[in-house]
C-alpha cells in the first residue's frame, strides 16, 4: 500500500491502520524508506486472528545485514564514550514512552500475534519494568572494580568492562516486545549498538519500539532492525556482529551456537522447554489448579516457561484434576481488542497443526482428553481449546517434545520425590513450578529440580518478574543468562589492569634466591591461612 491510500482498518484494532503498519515497515534500514534499499523483495505479514494480510516488510539479504551492521558500528563508538548514567537516562525515557504509548503497542501486539489483550498487557508490563531495572543497575554493573592483587601492597588489580561492539538480537514471535527488549536494552545500556532480527511473523512490534527508542533520544543508527527470513538474515548477522543473543527453538539455537563458535564470538541462547509442574500432597487443590491454569495456558501455551507436564501426588490427584478441568473450562477464547477473552489464537497454521498432531498422537496411544482437544475455527482460524490430557504414554510426542500450545498432560505419582524424578527426566531444563502447603519444603524441592528457574506456589512470574535474578535454561534449554547484573555484563569484555607498586615482579637482586624462595613460601602459607580464616568468618556472618 502506498502512503496516498486511504487508511484501512486492520482487523478490529481501533487505533491501527494499514498505512501505520507500512510506515513502520519503512523503518527497516535505519530511518530510510525501504524503497531506498533494493526494495524489491518483501515479506507479507498476516493477522493470525483473521488470516488477513496486514502489510509487508522488506525481505533483507546479506548485503542489507552488512549495511545495517556497518551503520550500527559507526554509531557505537561515540555511544560507548557516553557516560553510563546518560545511557541509563535514555533507557528510562524509553520505558516511560512504552508505558505512555501502551494502547498502540497493545494493538500492534494483538494484530501480529493473535494473542488476547490480557496476555498482551502482561507482556507490555514487562518492558518498562525491565528498563527501570537496567537503568538503575547498569552504571554499577559496568563500573570499574578493584580485585585482590598478588599480595597486599605489592600489586593492585582493577577490572574494567568495555562494550563488545555490535550485538545481534534474534527474537521469536511469541513475546515479540519483551523478548526483543530483554536482550536489546541491557546491550544498549552497556554501550553497544544493536541490530535486531525479529521473527518474520511479528516484525511490527520491534519496528514500533525502534521508533520509540529514537523519540527517547537514542542516537541515530544505534538500533537497527533487519526484517526477513531466519536462514537468510541470521547467518550473515552472526558473521558481522560481536555477540549474538538468540531466543527461539533448540534446533535453531544449535545452528546459532555453531556459527558463533566458528566466529569465536559470545552468544546467549534462550531455547525451548518441556516444563514440569509438581503438585504435592499437602496442597490446596483449588489454588494449585488456578496456578496450573496460568502455568499451562498463558498465551495459549505459546510461552517458553509454560508447564506441559503436570505431576500430581496420588493423594490429591482426583481433587486436583477436577479443579483443574473446571478452571480450564472457565477460560474464555476470543480475539477482540478488549479485556473480555482470557486466551487468543495460536500464531499460524503450522502451530495449529503441531498442537493437533501432538494431541492426536497422545489420543491414538490411549490418552484421555479430559477437556478441550479440538480446534475452534468458529472463534478464529487458528484457535484451539485449552486441553487437559490424562493417561499419556511416556513415549508420546506430547510427553517428550515441546508442544508450545495449550496442552497439559496430568500424571499421578506416588510422592513428591517421584514427582521430582519425573520432572528431571527430560533433556530440557528451563522452568518448573512446585505447589505445596509448606513453602520451606517447596523451596527444598525446588533445589532438586534441574531447571534454570523454579517457582514455588507460582507459575512463572516469581522468577521471570525477579529481574535482578538470572534467567535461563539447563541442558537443551540454553546457554547463558538474561536478567540480573550478569544479563548486562554478558555484553562486555573485561580488561584486568595490574599495577606493581614495587617495580618488576622478579627475583630480587640483593637477596640470595634460596632465601627468597623460602621466605616467599612462608609468606604464602601465612597469606593462605589468613584468607581461609577471613572466608570462614565471612560465610558465618552471611548465614546469620
Ligand atoms: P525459531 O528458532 O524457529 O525462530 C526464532 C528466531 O530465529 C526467528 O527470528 C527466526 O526467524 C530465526 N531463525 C530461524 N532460522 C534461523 C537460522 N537458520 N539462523 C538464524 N536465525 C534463524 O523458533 P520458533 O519455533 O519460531 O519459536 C518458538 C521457540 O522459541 C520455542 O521452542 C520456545 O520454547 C522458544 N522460546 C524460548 C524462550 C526462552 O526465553 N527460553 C522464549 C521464547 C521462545
Amino acid at each position: 500500500m502506498s502512503s496516498t491510500d486511504p487508511p484501512t482498518a486492520v482487523g478490529d484494532a481501533p487505533t491501527l491502520t494499514a498505512r501505520r503498519l507500512d510506515g513502520l515497515g519503512d523503518r527497516v534500514f535505519g530511518s530510510r524508506p525501504a524503497s531506498d534499499g533494493d526494495g524489491s523483495a518483501r515479506l507479507d505479514v498476516f493477522a493470525p486472528a483473521t488470516d488477513e494480510r496486514i502489510g509487508s516488510v522488506p525481505a533483507c539479504d546479506a548485503d542489507d545485514v552488512d549495511a545495517a551492521v556497518e551503520r550500527a558500528r559507526g554509531a557505537q563508538e561515540a555511544w560507548a564514550e557516553t557516560p553510563a548514567e546518560e545511557r541509563a537516562r535514555i533507557v528510562n525515557r524509553f520505558g516511560d514512552l512504552v508505558a505512555d504509548r501502551r494502547e498502540e503497542l497493545l494493538d500492534v501486539l494483538q494484530v501480529e500475534t493473535g494473542k488476547s489483550r490480557r496476555t498482551a498487557v502482561e507482556e507490555l508490563f514487562d518492558v518498562p519494568t525491565g528498563c527501570s531495572y537496567v537503568a538503575s543497575e547498569a552504571p554499577d554493573a559496568l563500573a570499574e572494580e578493584r580485585r585482590r592483587g598478588i599480595a597486599p601492597g605489592v600489586t593492585t588489580a582493577t577490572v574494567t568492562r568495555e562494550p563488545v561492539g555490535v550485538v545481534g538480537v534474534i527474537s521469536p514471535w511469541n513475546y515479540p516486545l519483551t523478548l526483543s527488549m530483554a536482550d536489546a536494552i541491557p546491550a544498549l545500556a552497556a554501550g553497544n549498538a544493536v541490530v535486531i532480527k525479529p521473527d518474520e511473523k511479528t516484525p511490527y512490534g520491534a519496528l514500533l519500539l525502534a521508533e520509540l527508542l529514537e523519540v527517547a533520544g537514542l542516537p541515530d543508527d544505534l538500533f537497527q532492525v533487519v526484517t526477513g527470513e531466519g536462514p537468510t538474515v541470521g547467518p550473515p548477522l552472526i558473521d558481522a556482529v560481536d555477540y549474538v543473543a538468540f531466543t527461539g527453538s533448540t534446533a535453531t539455537g544449535r545452528t546459532i551456537a555453531e556459527r558463533a563458535g566458528r566466529n569465536l564470538i559470545g552468544c546467549s541462547l534462550e531455547l525451548g522447554g518441556n516444563n514440569p509442574l509438581v503438585v504435592c500432597g499437602d496442597v490446596d487443590a483449588d489454588e494449585a489448579a488456578r496456578g496450573a491454569v496460568q502455568a499451562c495456558f498463558s498465551n495459549v501455551g505459546q510461552l517458553c516457561l509454560s508447564a506441559e507436564r503436570v505431576y500430581v501426588v496420588e493423594s490429591v490427584y482426583d481433587e486436583f484434576l477436577d479443579a483443574f478441568v473446571r478452571e480450564t473450562e472457565s477460560l474464555t477464547l476470543g480475539t477482540g481488542y478488549d479485556y473480555d477473552a482470557d486466551l487468543g489464537s495460536l500464531v499460524d497454521a503450522d502451530q495449529l497443526a503441531r498442537v493437533e498432531s501432538h494431541v492426536d498422537d497422545a489420543r491414538d496411544r490411549g490418552a484421555t482428553v479430559e477437556t478441550g482437544g479440538r480446534a475452534r475455527p468458529d472463534v478464529a482460524p487458528y484457535c484451539y481449546e485449552p486441553t487437559v490430557l490424562t493417561g499419556v504414554e511416556p513415549d508420546s510426542t506430547v510427553a517428550c517434545e515441546e508442544t508450545f500450545g495449550p496442552v497439559a498432560a496430568v500424571t499421578p505419582v506416588p510422592d513428591a520425590a517421584a514427582a521430582v524424578a519425573a520432572a528431571n527426566d527430560s533433556p530440557y531444563g528451563l522452568n518448573a513450578s512446585v505447589w505445596t502447603g509448606d513453602r520451606e519444603r517447596g523451596a527444598e524441592l525446588a533445589r532438586e529440580i534441574d531447571c534454570g528457574t523454579v517457582n514455588v506456589n507460582d507459575a512463572f512470574l516469581a522468577t521471570w518478574g525477579a529481574v535482578d535474578a538470572p534467567m535461563g535454561g539447563f541442558g537443551d534449554s540454553g546457554l547463558g543468562r538474561r536478567h540480573g547484573p550478569e544479563g548486562i555484563r554478558r555484553y562486555t569484555e573485561t580488561r584486568t589492569v595490574g599495577v606493581s607498586r614495587v617495580g618488576p615482579l622478579t627475583f630480587p637482586e640483593r637477596i640470595p634466591t634460596d632465601w627468597f624462595v623460602r621466605g616467599a613460601f612462608a609468606a604464602m602459607r601465612v597469606g593462605r591461612r589468613a584468607r581461609r580464616s577471613v572466608g570462614a568468618v565471612r560465610r558465618r556472618l552471611s548465614r546469620r
